[in-house]
Parts: C-alpha cells; structure tokens; sequence
C-alpha cells in the first residue's frame, strides 16, 4: 500500500451550479483530515478551492497553498493557510505541486482543473511520475470526459487497459483508498 501523506487536488475556482459541490468538497476536505493526509492546492480562497481549504483548516488539518504572482496581485490568496508559497507561473506552480505531493485528485471544475488532471495523469501514463491520480465523480459530473476517453479507445488512440490507470470514484474514502491500493499500468501505451 502506497503511503500518501500530502494530495495535490485540483477543482474549480467556481462553486458550481449545484451545492452538492461545496458539500462534497468539505467531506472531501474532511476525509483527509482524518487521515492525517496535507492539502496541497492553488492557495485562492475562490470557489471549491476555497470551500475544500476551509475544510480542511477547521477542522486542523494542514493546507499548503502554491499560488502564481499574478493571482496573488488581484487578491486572490488565502490569509490563513497553514502553509503559502507565490511562485512566478503557472508551470512552476504546477510543478511545484506535483514535487510536494504523492498523489492527484480532481473534483469537479473548468479548464484549469482539467488542464492540471491531464498532465498529472500523462505523466504518470509516461512513466515521468509514479503519484497516482484520481478523479472525485461528483453528481456524474465525469460521465461525459469518461465517455470521450472510451472514444480515445474505440478510436484506437489509447489502450483499453489504460482507463485503469485513474482512480474514478464518488465517495471521497474510496477515492483515498484506490490511490492508496493503486497499482501502475504497465502496457504501452503505444497500440
Ligand atoms: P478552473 O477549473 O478553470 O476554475 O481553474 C481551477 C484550477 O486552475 C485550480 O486547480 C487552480 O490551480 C487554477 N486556478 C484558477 N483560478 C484560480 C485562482 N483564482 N486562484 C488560484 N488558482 C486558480
């Protein structure tokens, strides 16, 4: 079993439609507070990112903000996080990210969380990264990405083994216990 004590997670900067975001994102925030497990996230106090910190912070759980100078500029970061870093771009963010953490998980968002899921699990598919990544389906929210990756397949651009190689899952718990039992897929992914 893999031991995860820090988890990148990426969501939206908004809340979403439906309040059933905000309420997942605490018991996601909740859930790694009891598991002794450090937030690691964009450092706003916008939207489920800041829904999912204020989680984790009372309830005494660590929470380690990596933000860009330009975010931090419009007022962006927020003041009470256990841990804050201002780094200069979104890349070194994203790197920066991925070195503190063992593990991804993405809740719902737009196409900043999207953009941050994708690469964490490609370089994983690469063989770049061994930190597993993992997607929080809220309200079927993932259906529809979930259908355009068994598109990739049907259309022979990814190996069918390779949908394994994500952790998909509804309720945080078993999220945290899929990245914790994940195992590396080890076929190319060349066809
Ligand atoms: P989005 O899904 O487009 O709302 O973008 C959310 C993702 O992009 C987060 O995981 C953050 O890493 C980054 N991001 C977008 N907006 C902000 C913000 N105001 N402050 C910090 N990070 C942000």
């Amino acid at each position: 079993m893999r031991n995860i004590r820090s988890i990148a997670v990426f969501c939206g900067s908004n809340m979403g439609a439906s309040s059933v975001y905000a309420e997942q994102a605490e018991a996601l925030g909740a859930t790694l507070v009891e598991n002794g497990v450090t937030l690691v996230y964009g450092g706003t106090h916008k939207g489920l990112m800041g829904v999912l910190a204020d989680a984790v912070l009372s309830r005494g759980g660590r929470a380690h903000g990596v933000i860009t100078e330009r975010l931090q500029a419009k007022g962006h970061i927020h003041p009470n996080l256990t841990d804050s870093e201002v780094v200069p771009t979104m890349r070194t963010r994203k790197e920066r990210m991925a070195e503190l953490a063992d593990a991804f998980i993405a809740l719902p968002g737009g196409i900043g969380t999207m953009e941050e899921f994708m690469e964490a699990w490609t370089l994983n598919q690469l063989g770049e990264l061994d930190k597993p990544a993992g997607l929080l389906n809220i309200n079927g929210f993932f259906e529809p990405f979930m259908a355009f990756i068994d598109q990739m397949i049907k259309e022979a651009f990814l190996p069918l083994s390779h949908r394994q190689s994500m952790v998909l899952e509804s309720d945080p718990r078993q999220l945290l216990d899929g990245l914790r039992n994940f195992q590396p897929v080890t076929v190319p992914k060349w066809l």
